[in-house]
Parts: C-alpha cells; sequence; structure tokens
C-alpha cells in the first residue's frame, strides 16, 4: 500500500498511555469533526462493562487473531498489556482511497509500523499532566481489576518512553485545552500542500500551482 491511496485525505495516530485520557478526547473530536472515520480494532482483550462488539472493538479470540494476522489481514499489530490488538488493512484502505481522514487509536509499536507505511501520518502523544493524575484516572474509571490496573501503570513509562516519536505532543490537564489543541493539529494537518493540492486539484491547476516548482 503507498501513500497514493490516500490524497486528500490524513491519518492520524493518536497514542497514549492508559488513563490518559485518550479516548474521551477522540471521542469529542469525532463528535466536532464527524467526517473522520475512527478506525475499530481487533482485539484479543475481554469487554469492559458497555463496550460493544463492532463499536469500540472487534472483539476476538487468541486462534482467530493470530489467523487474521498470518493471512496479512492487519495493517500493523501488536501485543499490549498481555491482549494482542490489531488494525484492519482493508478497512484502512476503504477509507483512505475515499479520501477521508482516518483516526487509529494505536499504541507505539503499531504507531512505528504505520509510520513505515505512511511517513505523512500525523502523530499525536497525549500525556497526563502527572503520574499521580494517571493513577487516579485509571482507578476511577473501575472498569478493570485492580492487577490490570496495576499492569498498566507499569507499563505507562514504556509507553512515555516513546512520546518522542511523535510530531505533536498535548498535555492532558484541561479538556478545553486539550481539545481545541487536537483540533488545531487536525485543521492544520488538512491545510499541507499534499492534502490542500489533492483535494483542490482545479483550483491549483487553474492557478498554474505546481507540486515541486523549479
Ligand atoms: P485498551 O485495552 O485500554 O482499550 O487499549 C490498550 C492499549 O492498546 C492502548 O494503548 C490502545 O491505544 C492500544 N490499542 C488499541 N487498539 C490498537 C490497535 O489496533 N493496534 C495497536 N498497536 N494498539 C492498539
Amino acid at each position: 500500500m503507498t501513500e497514493s491511496l490516500n490524497p486528500s485525505g490524513s491519518l492520524f495516530m493518536v497514542v497514549a498511555p492508559s488513563g490518559a485520557g485518550k479516548s474521551t478526547l477522540v471521542n469529542a473530536l469525532l463528535a466536532q469533526e464527524p467526517t473522520i472515520k475512527l478506525s475499530i480494532s481487533y482485539t484479543t482483550r475481554q469487554p469492559r462493562p458497555g463496550e460493544e462488539h463492532g463499536r469500540q472493538y472487534y472483539f476476538t479470540t487468541v486462534e482467530d487473531f493470530l489467523k487474521r494476522r498470518e493471512a496479512g489481514e492487519f495493517l500493523e499489530s501488536a501485543e499490549v498489556h498481555g491482549n494482542y490488538y490489531g488494525t484492519s488493512r482493508l478497512i484502512i484502505e476503504k477509507e483512505m482511497k475515499a479520501g477521508r481522514d482516518v483516526l487509529l487509536e494505536i499504541d507505539w509499536q503499531g504507531a512505528q509500523q504505520v509510520k513505515k507505511q505512511f511517513p505523512s501520518a500525523v502523530q499525536v502523544f497525549i500525556l497526563p499532566p502527572s503520574i499521580d493524575a494517571l493513577e487516579e484516572r485509571l482507578k476511577k474509571r473501575g472498569q478493570d481489576e485492580a492487577h490490570v490496573i496495576t499492569r498498566r501503570l507499569l507499563a505507562a513509562g514504556g509507553e512515555i518512553a516513546h512520546a518522542p516519536e511523535s510530531e505533536y505532543v498535548i498535555i492532558n490537564q484541561e479538556f478545553a485545552t486539550a481539545l481545541s489543541e487536537l483540533t488545531a493539529i487536525v485543521k492544520a494537518s488538512r491545510c499541507r500542500f499534499a492534502q490542500q493540492a489533492a483535494r483542490n486539484a482545479s483550483l491549483f491547476a487553474q492557478l498554474g500551482i505546481h507540486a515541486n516548482p523549479s
């Protein structure tokens, strides 16, 4: 798959340690920017209370996941906190061919794999305002058992160590500020030359603008 699949859309990757408030931020962004297509991943993790198959994730077995991975169905995949996660190549290709913006909520391992295939993908890292805040959010969420919370807290440092691989960093201290920063990143990304040129090809031709002026 090449970048030319997605001439006008942007591919966003939002990466964060568990408890940084990533999903809440992403959901608020999608409410404001409904044309962005959120990729629904496959996972072998058990659904949390309230989670539905096909909404937050496609929940599946380890056996099925490994079969799909073997068949090359994933654009990227990784083991995170003892479970497998993967992004469907087919779904992403379809959205990108249609020129839509696509957003992936993935971990750093997946982001690295995507970046190799799509160097122009925009990576945003969400940081908590402190380690204490991270722990508090994980506990308050009340959806995971104590040993799961401990495991995720221990893993947070490892995830955070990969923040420098992102183009953008948002510190999620004040929700409204973090959301407006995320929205600004999306809007700025859409104004990149390649995306604008693809979206407005006839205008650019009329104005005599060429991608590589000599
Ligand atoms: P959770 O179990 O809390 O929903 O997600 C745990 C971690 O897995 C998060 O860091 C999340 O971003 C990551 N994750 C979710 N879906 C994917 C995916 O498709 N690929 C990869 N590499 N990571 C994912």
